[in-house]
């Protein structure tokens, strides 16, 4: 199964390159030149952040027909799945980025970007207020963009819960610069613990790491940070091996919960293996500059440990223009914005929210649901025709595809059986409330989507070809029938496709969760996991740097100097 993984490495470069070229070739076909009063005419689209959702927005965008700007504070996009790989050189930082100019040099000249942080959204005046990092700037580097339709996708920050010394003493893996600053940590305590006038516990408290959350992004850093250790730092840092000791501190029963039950015990068992030391049913309830406090949920006791270095890795929370711009539109009390299934920001006229800032609004599923209900049942009289039936529940399914899978689970199998009646225009008895019941239990268990960068590019993607077919689709609407007025909505509602996921756990053994309740753990799941990351690559450019990155480090090892 080994060569049939790397044979799919080498299709998925060549898949990639397909990518590319077709991209590029639609690019030219609709940048058409333009003249000054068309660019007048056009609406005007100012797009935040150029992160997963940001440029996946912008890649497929027609841009011949709007007015485009960017403004992000960064001037390059992220492959963030891979930065856990730089904290220990698996990969260099320059190879995970690609410049956002590269990136709109292919769109001709449609799109225009600055450089600078939105400061504040006024949606009153639909204008927003920027301002410029860069130094010396004084009163320039405030400025005004306006616009006709705004797209929010500026992501989410660290979550510290508030934490005390967490800001101060923790590292994050959130951004390229967080990753580097962990690169040359880890060096440093391997320094600081060779030093000759370091007693041996001194040397044991550098050598000690403690990765607090045990989600995706610390497990995977955990099982980078032991690679490094034991592959390569062991073998330059002879006399301090047997004193580094790597610990995860997990709040939750299992670390990767999220994950399939054997991919997180398959984790705990290699980390095990390991000698990861993994401390679950643990809150980290404060961190000072030597020593980290460990509650025991259980027991209500709490504990300090030493340490070299801390890395907070446990969730993310709302940034504050975001939350400053919730408060101005009542959408207070919630975490990220709320949107439509059309990703339209509730409550507010053409402002739109993608990727992790952002939340399609659930609570909304079972409002929509009863009114679906209420206008089939008239007369208010709990009876509907088998054929009035069939229309409500694919008045639903065309909305809220994943009530699907649920109209086969035994909560609704009476509702299955009454869809196969051939007696379409019988009047039959239905359990209206039952029925409602049963799909707010199903509601409880859709899950809002998670914050990923799966989500985020395919919102992306949904948003620009809604944008790409604004026009036509205004005239000859493609969506599911209105309710609560006549006619179709203009566009399908966004429809999220999962495509699977991975945990890598270090020595070249990946835990992969793929469609259709498939799980894979091992070294041939390493492979697939090598030809998905190379082949999901923004550009050429860093394909190519990441594979050679790749071939580095098994010929040479991981680079150990502190720059
Ligand atoms: P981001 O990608 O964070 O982009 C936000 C953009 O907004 C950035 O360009 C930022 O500079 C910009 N911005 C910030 N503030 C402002 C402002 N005030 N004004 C204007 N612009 C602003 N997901 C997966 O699916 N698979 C993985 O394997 C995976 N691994 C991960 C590993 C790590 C270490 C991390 C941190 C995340 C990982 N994720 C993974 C999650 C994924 O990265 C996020 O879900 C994704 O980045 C969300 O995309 P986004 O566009 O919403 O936000």
């Amino acid at each position: 199964s080994s060569s049939i993984s790397k044979l799919l490495l080498i299709c998925a470069i060549s898949g990639g390159a397909h990518i590319s070229f077709s991209e590029t070739q639609s690019e030219h076909s609709v940048n058409s030149v333009q003249t000054f009063t068309d660019v007048k005419k056009k609406k005007k689209v100012l797009v935040l952040g150029t992160g997963w959702a940001g440029i996946s927005f912008l890649k497929n965008l027609d841009v011949s027909s709007f007015d485009v700007q960017v403004v992000s504070p960064r001037n390059y996009f992220a492959f963030t799945p891979l930065l856990p790989s730089v904290t220990c050189g698996t990969v260099e930082a320059r190879s995970i980025v690609e410049p956002i100019r590269n990136i709109i040099k292919k769109k001709n000249g449609g799109i225009q970007f600055w450089e600078a942080e939105c400061i504040q959204i006024d949606a009153a005046n639909k204008r927003v207020v920027c301002r410029s990092n860069v130094d010396n700037l004084l009163e320039k580097a405030e400025f005004l963009l306006d616009y006709d339709y705004l797209v929010v996708a500026i992501g989410a920050q660290v979550n510290t819960f508030n934490t005390v010394g967490v800001m101060e003493h923790c590292h994050f893996l959130k951004e390229v610069e967080d990753a580097q600053r962990i690169r040359k940590n880890v060096i440093d305590c391997f320094e600081k613990a060779s030093l000759p006038n370091l007693s041996e516990e001194e040397k044991r408290t550098n050598l000690h790491f403690v990765i607090v959350g045990g989600g995706p992004t610390g497990v995977e850093f955990a099982a980078e940070l032991h690679d490094f250790v034991q592959e390569n730092l062991v073998k330059l840092y002879p006399k301090v091996q047997d004193l580094v000791r790597i610990t995860v501190v997990h709040s939750g029963d299992h670390i990767l919960n999220t994950y399939d039950k054997r991919i997180s015990s398959f984790a705990e068992q290699k980390f095990q293996r390991d000698g990861i030391e993994v401390k679950t049913g643990c809150r980290v309830v404060g961190v000072s500059g030597k020593t980290i406090d460990i509650k025991v949920k259980s027991k209500g006791e709490t504990y300090s440990v030493p340490y070299g270095m801390v890395v907070w890795s446990t969730g993310t929370a709302t940034r504050p223009v975001v939350r400053d711009y919730m408060e101005q539109i009542g959408q207070t009390n919630r975490h990220t914005l709320a949107t439509d299934e059309w990703l339209r920001v509730e409550g507010c006229d053409n402002v739109y929210a993608v990727g992790d800032c952002a939340t399609i609004n659930q609570r909304k599923v079972m409002e929509d649901i009863a009114t679906i209900f209420s206008i089939a049942d008239k007369d208010n009289s709990g009876t509907l025709t088998v054929k009035e039936f069939q229309d409500v529940v694919d008045d639903i399914l065309v909305r809220y595809p994943q009530v699907n899978l649920y109209l086969r689970s035994k909560h609704l199998h009476s509702v299955a059986d009454l869809l196969n009646d051939p007696q379409k225009n019988e009047r039959k008895e239905v359990d209206i409330e039952g029925f409602k019941s049963a799909l707010s239990h199903v509601d409880s268990q859709m899950k809002s989507l998670p914050a990923t960068a799966q989500v985020a590019a395919q919102q992306g993607s949904y948003l620009a070809a809604c944008f790409n077919r604004m026009e036509e689709s205004q005239l000859k609407p493609e969506g599911p029938l209105r309710f609560r007025e006549s006619g179709h909505h203009q566009f399908r509602p966004f429809q999220y496709k999962h495509f699977g996921q991975f945990a890598p756990l270090g020595g070249e053994q990946t835990a992969a969760e793929l469609p259709g309740d498939w799980v894979s753990m091992g070294h041939s799941t390493q492979w697939l996991w090598y030809s998905v990351y190379a082949s999901k690559q923004v550009s050429w450019r860093t394909r190519v740097l990441v594979v050679s990155d790749w071939t580095r480090k098994f010929i040479f090892g991981r680079d150990s100097s502190r720059i």
